[in-house]
């Protein structure tokens, strides 16, 4: 029985769909203006397992995955420029064009780090008519009003507008209010655009389509609320995302979805946290990890990880030994932990005889269905491999759990085992004299050994489970 904690609860929750068997799920996707880094990455490998787990479980999924390229504005607040047309302009190319490019960019991404790819990756400049739709509902309902600048949803018609982020509307009052730009034609500050006019500081924006309230382009919200229900109909079952999302953005797209039919908009919302890191930036000094963001230029990429020697799915590996809702210092050590602990799992497995079959070790299966459907604890079901693989069971038994096993993982285990597995032999014997011989305290060889591993094009990593030894 899967449990899931639902933010709007606040609880942990058995699921249950609306359709036996079945679960639609919405995830919030990229804006793509720029790269995603390895932050964003994180809440999409959430997604992810929170997929495969479904799966595992027997569920047909639907994912849709929303790739945002319009109505993003660089503030939550309403203020600020659109993100895709900040990235047309650094790149000096046209907004469709820098969309195109940084989706592509983003699909590589997920596919290096095994990701299911979503069902569908609706794009919100392609269902502008659906959003208008919204809008008209509720112009026409009075909860949301034409002002100067834009069409905006009236926040104090919708009474449960902070439910899902448990924060007092006066302090969400009292955020916006600092904010340097200003539509003064908004009744609340709290309120929100659903669409932009051309006019102030919109004047020039480069998206533009016809609608009741004249040329403009959409907010960043409506989006979200238009796609789901085009898709998965209203309501579906989970909804899901960064944390950084609970308000404003999941807050709003419930208030303009439930207001606009009456009905709730998803039953289960999902947030993963985030994904700090320390830096030495200006204003960073004090030492403490902070949410990676492009606003704090902060970021690494998956590219940059890669170019550093390490594989892609080290730092899924990674992201698989925290709880989704627990937030992760990210560091080039912690990585290196991680991709030497891969390692070392794939030669543990490389050492198992045999093919995966029908049998498992049922004990350890019905341990990792208890750990996985406790609210996603990947952590916990890794752990249980590293215990399965040190067990004395039969080979073929352990081969064809960790088979199941990494239908959750996604770690590629049995394929990747065998890569190493063709490490040669006369490689895997100097790994072990040079251990032998540090063990023996003789370090001066044991380094000679090391540099011969070396000039053969291979290195050694000493982790807490002992040397590993790939390919350079
Ligand atoms: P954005 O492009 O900022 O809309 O972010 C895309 C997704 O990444 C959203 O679900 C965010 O909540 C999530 N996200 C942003 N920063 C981080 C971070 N540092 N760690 C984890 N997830 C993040
Ligand atoms: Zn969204």
């Amino acid at each position: 029985m899967l449990k899931l904690f639902n933010t709007l609860s606040k609880k942990i929750e058995k699921f249950q769909p609306i359709k036996d068997k079945r679960v639609s799920i919405y995830s919030c996707g990229p804006t793509v203006y720029d790269y995603v880094h390895i932050g964003n990455l994180r809440t999409y490998l959430f997604n992810d397992i929170l997929r495969r787990v479904l799966i595992y479980d027997g569920y047909k999924v639907k994912q849709v995955m929303n790739i945002t390229d319009v109505g993003h504005l660089t503030d939550d607040a309403d203020s600020g420029v659109d993100k895709l047309e900040k990235g047309a302009e650094r790149e000096k190319k046209t907004v469709w064009d820098v969309a195109k490019f940084y989706e592509k960019e983003f699909l590589n991404d997920i596919r290096a780090l095994n990701i299911l790819m979503p069902d569908k990756l609706p794009h919100p400049t392609d269902h502008i008519k659906q959003q208008i739709k919204i809008i008209e509902t509720l112009v026409k309902i009075n909860f949301a009003y034409d002002a100067k600048e834009a069409v905006y949803f009236d926040v104090s018609k919708f009474p449960d507008y902070t439910k899902l982020s448990g924060q007092k509307l006066k302090d969400k009052k009292q955020a916006a209010r600092t904010e340097v730009v200003k539509d003064l034609s908004k009744k609340n500050p709290a309120d929100f655009a659903l669409w932009f006019k051309l006019t102030g500081k919109f004047a020039d924006h480069s998206m533009h389509w016809p609608s009741p309230w004249g040329e403009g382009f959409p907010g960043w919200h409506i989006e979200c609320s238009a796609m789901s229900t085009e898709y998965l109909g209203q309501p579906f079952d989970i909804h899901t995302g960064g944390v950084d999302l609970i308000m404003p953005h999941h807050s709003n797209e419930i208030a303009q979805s439930q207001s606009a039919s009456g009905k709730p908009l998803a039953n289960y919302w999902l947030h993963g946290e985030h994904l700090l890191i320390k830096s030495g930036k200006p204003g960073h000094l004090d030492g403490e990890p902070r949410r990676m963001a492009k606003s704090e230029n902060n970021f690494i990429r998956l590219k940059d990880i890669v170019d550093k020697g390490f594989s892609p799915l080290a730092f899924r590996y990674l992201v698989l030994g925290a709880h989704y809702q627990t937030k992760l210092n990210f560091s080039w050590e912690s990585l290196r932990a991680a991709q030497n602990s891969l390692d070392h799992l794939l030669d543990l497995i490389s050492e198992l005889k045999g093919s995966p079959g029908k049998f498992m070790c049922a004990d350890y299966a019905k341990a990792f269905d208890r750990e996985i459907n406790n609210n996603l604890d990947t952590a916990r079901a890794l752990s249980l491999t590293w215990r399965l693989l040190k067990k004395p069971n039969p080979d073929k038994l352990k081969i064809s759990t960790i088979k199941k096993f990494d239908k959750v993982f996604g770690l590629d285990l049995l394929k990747g085992a065998l890569i190493r597995k063709k490490i040669p032999n006369k490689i895997k014997e100097l790994a072990k004299t040079r251990e032998r011989l540090r063990k023996q305290k003789e370090f001066g060889k044991a380094d000679d050994a090391r540099a011969e591993l070396e000039k053969l094009g291979y290195e050694i990593n000493d982790t807490p489970e002992g040397p590993v030894v790939k390919k350079k």
